[in-house]
Formats: structure tokens, sequence, C-alpha cells
């Protein structure tokens, strides 16, 4: 059996112990969005989601205990691997784009690897990007910030070289290892990677943008188009965010519901002993994209028009309770992930007592 399906098929399995699993629908690589049904009938519904950035863990680990049991009489989806390419691993999206089997051992086999199956675009120090087949891959020897925001170098040097952006375009994807700086453990090149789409015009998008527009990767369009047919009145996303805090992306027009929700995500992060973080703590990371980005509460983040075609923005410009959480990525995984999951569990406990 190929190796890929059997990992997806162990995904499937581990959804399926706790009931329903649906597929929605077919990605890069032949892999399956699995959704797994959880809850009870009542409408509306609740839709769960993680792995959008497949590196991520964190969210990806929270949503699947809370697949394993869930108490809730709201009828809820639980999607936890929006990218499903990019979480079975960089090897594996190599040897894909490469086409047959390559040894990756370390950063040196990676660089060897490119260089004798890729075209060269550009290398600058320990940055390369190289183009093999339909796909580019980007890849920096550097594992600590900011070398390994990787796919967020890509842009300026695009604007540098702008004879890349039709070549990128080009492209069905962009892969890159991973781009958080955070604890990673064991055979690194086995663990999940970034993929991202460029546009004609010269955007690097992930897999949590082009929500809400018209060419949009089939990881976006297959959720977005689930997502439109369910309806739900309480979304959450989980993500991995930049240094030890924990936050969540804040709609500006919230409604005093959703603020509650909010509160009681924060609140119960902060009942188990976790920190909410500081914009302070966060702005040496962001970097171009901290501009307009404001605390509105304590762990309540205002993103300004950043993150205008995510998922989390998509569903709160329709007026629904939609949070986009974020643990500190320099936690250890098992940390990140229980505090992904007690603010989840929390935001779909006020959100059932209250909803009317
Ligand atoms: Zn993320």
């Amino acid at each position: 059996m190929d190796e890929s399906l059997h990992t997806q098929a162990r995904l499937k399995a581990a959804l399926e112990e706790g009931g329903e699993v649906r597929s929605l629908g077919t990605v890069l690589g032949g892999y399956e969005i699995l959704c797994a049904v959880r809850g009870g009938d009542r409408q509306p519904s609740i839709v769960v989601t993680a792995g959008a950035h497949a590196d991520e863990l964190g969210g990806v680990y929270a949503a699947l205990r809370m697949a394993e049991c869930l108490d809730t009489p709201h009828q809820t989806f639980i999607i936890p691997v929006r990218d499903p390419f990019g979480f079975h691993g960089f090897r594996r999206a190599v040897q894909f784009c490469v086409g047959r089997p390559v040894r990756i051992e370390g950063p040196d086999d990676v660089v060897r690897v490119l260089k004798s199956e890729g075209e060269l675009l550009h290398e600058d120090g320990s940055f390369l990007l190289v183009k093999t087949g339909p796909f580019a891959i980007a890849f920096d020897v550097g594992t600590d910030f900011p070398t390994s925001s990787v796919g967020r170098n890509i842009e300026p040097l695009l604007k540098s070289r702008p004879e890349l952006v039709p070549i990128l375009a080009g492209c069905q994807r962009v892969i890159s290892p991973y781009n958080l700086p955070m604890p990673r453990y064991g055979d690194v090149y086995d663990q999940a990677c970034r993929s991202m789409k460029v546009t004609p015009d010269g955007f690097v998008g992930n897999m949590n943008r082009f929500f809400g527009e018209k060419e949009q990767p089939e990881e976006v369009a297959i959720l977005q188009k689930f997502t439109e047919t369910v309806r739900p009145a309480l979304v959450l996303d989980l993500h991995e965010g930049y240094g030890r805090g924990f936050y969540i992306y804040v709609s500006e027009d919230r409604t005093p519901f959703m603020d509650q929700i909010a509160d009681s995500m924060v609140a119960a992060v902060k009942a188990h002993g976790g920190a909410t973080a500081t914009v302070e703590e966060l702005t040496p990371y962001w970097g171009p994209i901290a501009e307009g980005r404001t605390m509105v509460s304590d762990g309540l983040l205002y993103s300004g028009p950043t993150t205008a075609s995510s998922f989390g923005t998509f569903w709160e410009k329709k007026g629904v309770a939609s949070f986009t959480q974020e643990t500190g990525g320099l936690n250890p995984l098992s940390w990140r992930a229980d505090l992904q999951e007690w603010s989840a569990r929390a935001a779909i406990e006020t959100f059932t007592e209250s909803y009317r």
C-alpha cells in the first residue's frame, strides 16, 4: 500500500472511532479533506477546523481530541486537517513534486535534492527557491526566527525579482518545510509542511487565504462550499502563533454575544495557567504586517486588513461568531494542543448555553 494512503487511512480510522466521518473532497496528492460529524442535531451548527497551516500541529491535535469526545447538542463538524498534502510531510511533498522517492535525512540532503532535481530560481545565503515540474520548493537551512518564516521571504523576493512572479504563479503550489519558530521533535522532514499558492499579481497566499475570492486552491474552495452549505453560527479555526502567549483574532464589529464567547476562551486558557500574548511580544515577529494590529482586550487581537481573506474573517464578515485561535508556538506541543482544546471547548460551551 502506498505509504501516504496508509497515513490517510490511519487518520480516517482514528476519526471513525469517534463517530461519523465524511470526505468533503479530494485535493492535491489524492488526499481527502476529512470531516468528523459530532454533537447532536440542534441547529445552527458549529464548525471547528485546524491544519490550514499543517505545520501548526497543536491545533490539529486539539481538533482530533475533540473529535474523540465532544458534548454539545449542536451539530458539530470537525475538520482537523485543512491541508492534507502539507500535513503528510515535507519529504513526501518533495517526493511528490520530483515524482520519485528521494533520501532526505537532513538539510544537506534537501539542498542536494533540490539542486539536482530542480531548476534553481533563486539562491541567497541559505535560502533556496527551486522549480520542479509544476511545483516550486522554498527552503532555508536556518531553523530559527527569522529565517524559518520561509514563506514570508518569498513575497519581498518577488518584488525585487518580478520575472519570477509568472513562473511561481504558474506552479500548482509553492512548498516550504515549516514556517513558525517552534519546538520540533523527531524527524522534522516527516512532519507537516506549508503549502502556498502565488497569484499572477505576486501575492503569496497560504491555505488560510483566498476565501471569498474567485481563484481558489481546491482546499479553500472545498471548505468554503461545505461551510456555506451547513451555515454554522460558531466557527473556530485553530492555529499556532508566534511567541509564548495565547490570543484570538476577533472582528472589529463584535456583538456582546461574540465578546462573551471570546472572553470565555481566554478565561479557560488562564484558568489552566496559560498566558495571553501582548502586542510588544508579537510585534518583532510580525514585521511588515504589524501595522493596524491592536489588542482590543486581554488576549483578543484585531488584525486589520492583513487577514482579510482568511477563513475566520470570511465568516466574521457574515456576522457569524468566528474566531481564529493562536497558541504561543514556542510552548511545547502538548501544551499548545491543551490551550487550543480548552479554549475551543469553552467557546462551544458558552455558545451552547447562550445561543438564542
Ligand atoms: Zn496558522
